[in-house]
């Protein structure tokens, strides 16, 4: 049996965010990796994948973009590197290709067991990810089986597809990008377009990730937003990592031949049924965005910006075709395949302990998991801010969980 004072599980960029807090704190510690580091990016994503966050915002405790092009988005290939170079840097104790089967509480603080072995330790960090799994809805299961069905997750490129049509389903990040994708490859493409959240790569002149937080949005903490759970469930935008393109939006999807349709209800008989409301989802999310910029404009204008950037203008609206059909049968041999993009969800499956609500998510107050002390986690959709979604998000939000970790330490101490 291995005895530490603390356990880091996952050596993504989070965890080992963690590990150098806690190097910072002099708490000795380890990090245990099912994989290698950056696992997430080597094996579960597609390899023509950009970040949609600038390189200059790809940022962790100790370290800053340094490369020639901090506009650019990192093609997948990066960020690996990128991550595998922070954890030398950072000189993390990671122990690769260490599954963790379970955590318990135990009377000294924790078991974790991974194989064979037996870890102990007096305080566990969970850094796993956020989308280890693809969110498919239950009604899944009716898609026809002669349709190939993938998800991001299993998806690489256009050439593992069939011939012929595919239904992408879920028109956040993800989907708007796949479907370009598939589309450029050849296939015809519908795609099911739900909620989402739409928003111009750049606007007066900055990305928009530069206005995102300039404004203070990806500042807001978890604790002031009014509906967090929503906050915590929103799609991710409508952007891939390009300033070529400038807006990959459904207009732009739509002139290139996409066919856009609404939000899947129900397969039944084979026949796939589409809500007939995209015209109101596509408004609401054209209102949404406009709000931001608004926001966006006014705080430039507090800011005495207005001179110096390119004067403030708006956005077509999202054109939404009134034939867009409300069925597809999928048993005519008009799709091939059906890709869902309907978004990720964490595993927790192999937790031990009565921590999570019954969706399975784990209950936490700002990374601090509820009812069990000196167990945290890292990583999630606005874990405390709004910017805990995306990398940089990280350096934050590892130095307040190391340091509620600390304060608990030496208060168990005492
Ligand atoms: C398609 C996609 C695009 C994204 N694009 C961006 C973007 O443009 N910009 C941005 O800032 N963010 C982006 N993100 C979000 C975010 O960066 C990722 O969710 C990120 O990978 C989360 O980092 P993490 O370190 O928390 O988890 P991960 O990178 O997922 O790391 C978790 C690690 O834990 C390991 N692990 C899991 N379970 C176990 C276990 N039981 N035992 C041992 N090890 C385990 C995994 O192997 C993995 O290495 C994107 C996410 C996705 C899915």
């Amino acid at each position: 049996m291995m005895q530490t004072t603390a356990i880091v599980v996952g050596a993504g960029h989070a965890g080992l965010a963690m590990s150098r807090r806690l190097t910072e704190r002099s708490i000795d510690h380890v990090v245990l990796e099912r994989g290698e580091v950056a696992n997430s990016w080597r094996t579960q994503r597609w390899p023509s994948l950009r970040l949609l966050t600038p390189n200059w915002q790809t940022r962790l405790p100790g370290h800053h973009y340094a490369g020639d092009h901090p506009d650019g988005f990192m093609p997948v290939a990066d960020v690996v590197a990128t991550i595998t170079r922070y954890a030398r840097l950072v000189g993390a104790p990671v122990r690769t290709g260490v599954t963790v089967h379970a955590l318990r509480a135990s009377p000294q603080g924790f078991e974790i067991r991974a194989g064979d072995d037996l870890l102990c330790a007096r305080a566990v960090v969970l850094a796993t990810g956020a989308c280890n799994l693809p969110a498919i809805p239950a009604g899944a299961c009716a898609v026809p089986a002669s349709i190939t069905t993938l998800t991001p997750l299993t998806y690489r490129d256009p050439g593992q597809l069939p011939d012929g049509g595919v239904l992408v389903i879920g028109a956040s990040a993800t989907g708007i990008q796949l479907a370009a994708e598939i589309h450029r490859s050849g296939r015809p493409v519908t795609l099911a377009a739900g909620e989402h959240v739409r928003l111009p790569r750049t606007y007066r002149g900055r990305d928009i990730f530069w206005w995102l937080q300039a404004t203070g949005l990806l500042a807001e903490r978890y604790d002031q937003i009014d509906d967090l759970i929503r906050a915590r469930h929103l799609p991710s935008p409508q952007l891939t990592g390009t300033s070529q393109a400038a807006i990959t939006d459904l207009n732009r999807l739509t002139a290139a031949g996409v066919r856009i349709v609404g939000r899947l209800g129900r397969i039944a008989d084979g026949v796939a049924q589409f809500s007939g409301s995209l015209a109101n989802t596509c408004a609401l999310a054209d209102l949404k965005m406009n709000r931001f910029l608004t926001r966006a404009d006014e705080w430039a204008t507090t800011s005495g910006l207005d001179d110096e950037l390119p004067p403030s203008h708006r956005f077509a609206p999202t054109r939404v075709d009134p034939r867009s059909p409300l069925e597809l049968n999928l048993a005519s041999g008009e799709i091939a395949t059906v890709l869902w993009a309907t978004g990720f969800r964490p595993d927790y499956s192999w937790l031990d302990m009565p921590v999570r609500d019954r969706t399975g998510r784990i209950r936490h107050d700002g990374g601090v998991v509820t009812g069990a002390p000196g167990l945290y986690v890292l990583g999630l959709p606005v874990l405390r801010t709004r910017a805990s979604t995306y990398i940089h998000g990280a350096g934050a939000d590892s130095a307040a969980v190391a340091g509620h970790l600390h304060s608990f330490l030496s208060s168990r101490h005492r």
